[in-house]
């Protein structure tokens, strides 16, 4: 397992070097924290004194991936029922792998687990060449995908701004370190909600239920929503109560409901809801990528520049298949089937991704 070895290396050079980008979060010692080890098993239940002591077991154990919670507990170490929930910050999760892109059919592949042939594009049932169904997914992300998952944050950021009044200090947006962002919300007000009300949050980010009484129409009582103002910046009052009399109840509905998909957030609900679920540790790194979970300032974000740790010494590679990618203002790549030299921080991307072993 060289790959597994060389990947296990980057990260302890990581954790031996560059820990103090590792976010200590506040009231550590209330947090859970879980991590995956390189064979992929998954440990929870743990806590950590202090920043010392976390740095020590990341240099210890170098695990593939840590996890902590946005939640405190009286005693994070007891089973769940057990560890006396307290609070939890309110945690948002937009894929930049779900958005459609024109990349789809240049960046997916579908590496077969029995043969290890590579296939490009469009989900595959079973693996044409030895007909398998173990086919695992390989996914890049290209600066549109970037592009668009921000342009979602941007989204998110304005209604809860402008709808639910956070405040801009109070919100930090994390690129995942693979293909997301986490939006991490430190707003008191929400701090003690449980899911049913986390549940509703989500709802309205998401537009959903959006009705036409939200505009006067029907019959039902008009809700005050800022979502009435928002539906009003696409076409003016005359013109929807048109569309309204033309389409009748349902249609204006229906056709509020892709407005609502349009202008709401595409979060992923039920990341929200879950109070207790552990989130990947701002400053820690992906075992699927190489890079941090780091933080994002503007919606300005290059991956390899902005999270990519590991720096441009060649290393030797085979690569099985990659498309091309653009590393730090240098193009690397379509490869096939060849050995490459590559800059050490591309090197990584490509065997965490599954599609490259060192030499
Ligand atoms: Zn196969
Ligand atoms: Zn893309």
């Amino acid at each position: 397992m060289k790959e597994v070895d060389f990947l296990k290396a980057a990260f302890r050079e990581y954790y031996f070097k560059m820990s103090d980008r590792v976010e200590v979060p506040e009231h550590i010692e209330e947090r859970e924290f879980g991590y995956q080890n390189f064979e992929g098993v998954m440990i929870r239940h743990l806590s950590f004194r202090d920043g010392g002591d976390l740095r020590a077991f990341l240099l210890r154990e170098v695990p593939a991936g840590v996890y902590c919670s946005p939640a405190r507990y009286t005693d994070p170490t007891l089973p769940m029922e057990e560890k006396g929930w307290k609070e939890a910050d309110l945690i948002f999760d937009i894929d930049a792998d779900e958005l459609e892109c024109k990349c789809w059919n240049e960046y997916r592949y579908w590496i077969c687990e029995s043969c290890s042939a590579i296939h490009k594009g469009a989900k595959l049932d079973e693996c044409p060449t030895c007909g398998s169904g173990r086919l695992r997914p390989v996914n890049f992300v290209c600066d549109e995908c970037i592009k668009k998952g921000l342009g979602e944050v941007s989204k998110l950021l304005e209604i809860l701004k402008e709808d639910f009044g956070v405040k801009e200090g109070d919100v930090k947006v994390y690129f995942s370190g693979n293909v997301g962002f986490h939006i991490h919300v430190k707003d008191e007000r929400f701090k003690g909600l449980g899911p049913a009300e986390r549940a509703e949050i989500c709802d309205y980010l998401m537009g959903r239920g959006l009705m036409p009484e939200v505009l006067g129409f029907g019959r039902g009582m008009p809700l005050a929503s800022r979502w009435r103002d928002r539906v009003l910046d696409s076409s003016s009052l005359a013109e929807l109560k048109r569309m309204y009399r033309k389409m009748g109840y349902e249609g204006f509905r229906s056709w509020l409901e892709r407005v609502a998909l349009e202008a709401g957030a595409r979060i992923d609900p039920s990341v929200t809801i879950d109070v207790h679920r552990i989130f990947r540790l701002p400053g820690t790194l992906h075992r699927k990528s190489g890079m941090a979970k780091v933080g994002v300032r503007g919606l300005e974000f290059d991956p390899f520049r902005d999270a990519m740790p590991f720096g441009s010494e060649p290393v030797r590679l085979f690569v099985e298949r990659s498309p091309r990618l653009d590393f730090r203002g240098e193009a690397f790549g379509p490869f096939e089937r060849e050995e490459v030299e590559l800059p050490k921080g591309l090197a990584v991307y490509l065997v965490a991704k599954g599609v490259a072993r060192p030499l």
